[in-house]
């Protein structure tokens, strides 16, 4: 892993107008808030929460497919926040994602050496003939698929394989950076292995940088060299992976890394429940927005303070009043 920092956000905020109800008021969900994060090249970076807690939208808004409200996103140490599209256009082909649904993704009346085909045509990559031909075969081969595979149409792969697919495109612009926004949760857990070992395969072979969206908190770790975990829009606690893992600062981390299943059964981890349901992002709780679920909070200073992310040792980050 190198010391370049590839992806930096500074604050990053991104905000939907919503209404309550057909006829109600307007109001505005923060689904990502003030959120500050930097992602080195050739290093994962996990990004994990409940649904709903702003994780997906923050990393769309980190590739620009949507505008951020406030704050600020560096790409290779340039200013992306507020590029049109035609001059991000450029830079598009070394930030790239690949998505939770790979079939919705898939244009169904394409052929699948058609759909890695247009990604190298797009970015004036593709060589004509035979060239691009043989490119597409090898990217193709490098995802574990077969060259003849590339005259069929999605709907005639598994979905393992059309996330296979979805990766063969990714990979065609040759990126640097790649937003993974739950690759796995679709797939049956057989070939979940499959897919995540692919991707650390060829991280290490092309140096990629992943920020990994997910909420399997085991597979975050196999992948992860950091991991930032998300609640209602903030991230509230930032580790090296060991380190969190080992242990957790924030209530919230430790509740969800409760529910993982331990490998040995005779060590079993005392199951930390969480209480209600996650607030509604329109009208979230005053102070820290944990509070009404967290078992330690403190009346008088949590449901009137709001936390910041702090240092706290070797990397680890947490933004809990209590945390020491
Ligand atoms: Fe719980 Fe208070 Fe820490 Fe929030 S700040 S996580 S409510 S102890």
């Amino acid at each position: 892993m190198s010391a370049e920092v590839l992806l930096e956000t500074r604050g990053l905020c991104t905000s939907f107008e919503v209404r309550r109800g057909m006829f109600g008021p307007k109001g505005v969900v923060k689904a990502v808030d003030g959120v500050s994060l930097a992602v080195r090249a050739g290093e994962t970076l996990g990004l994990v929460g409940e649904s709903g807690c702003g994780k997906s939208t923050l990393g769309r808004t980190v590739l620009r497919l949507i505008d951020p409200s406030a704050g600020s996103i560096r790409f290779e140490g340039r200013d992306i926040t507020r590029l049109s599209q035609s001059a991000l256009r450029p830079m598009r082909r070394r930030m790239q994602m690949i998505f939770q649904d790979p079939y919705a993704s898939l244009n169904p009346r394409m052929r699948v050496r058609e759909i890695v085909g247009e990604a190298l045509d797009i970015h004036h990559l593709g060589a004509a003939g035979s060239e691009r031909e043989a490119r597409v075969e090898a990217l193709l081969k490098r995802v574990g698929l077969r060259p003849d595979q590339g005259a069929r149409y999605p709907h005639e792969f598994s979905g393992g394989q059309r996330q296979r697919v979805g990766i063969a495109r990714a990979l065609a612009v040759e990126p640097r950076f790649i937003v993974a926004d739950e690759p796995i949760s679709a797939l049956d857990v057989s070939i979940q292995a499959q897919i995540v070992n692919l991707l650390k395969d060829l991280q290490e072979e092309l140096g990629l940088t992943y920020l990994f969206v997910a909420h399997d908190l085991k597979i975050v770790e196999y992948l992860s060299h950091r991991v930032a975990v998300m609640y209602l829009g903030r991230v509230v606690e930032e580790s090296p992976a060991a380190g969190l893992y080992a242990e957790p600062l924030h209530p919230y981390t430790r509740a969800l890394l409760s529910a993982v299943p331990v490998p040995d059964p005779t060590r079993p981890r005392r199951r930390l429940v969480l209480a209600g349901d996650v607030p509604s992002p329109i009208n979230p709780p005053s102070g820290c927005t944990f509070h009404p679920r967290c078992p330690i909070a403190k009346k008088g200073l949590c449901d009137v303070e709001s936390p910041a992310l702090r240092p706290l040792r070797d990397g680890h980050h947490v933004a809990c009043h209590l945390a020491e």
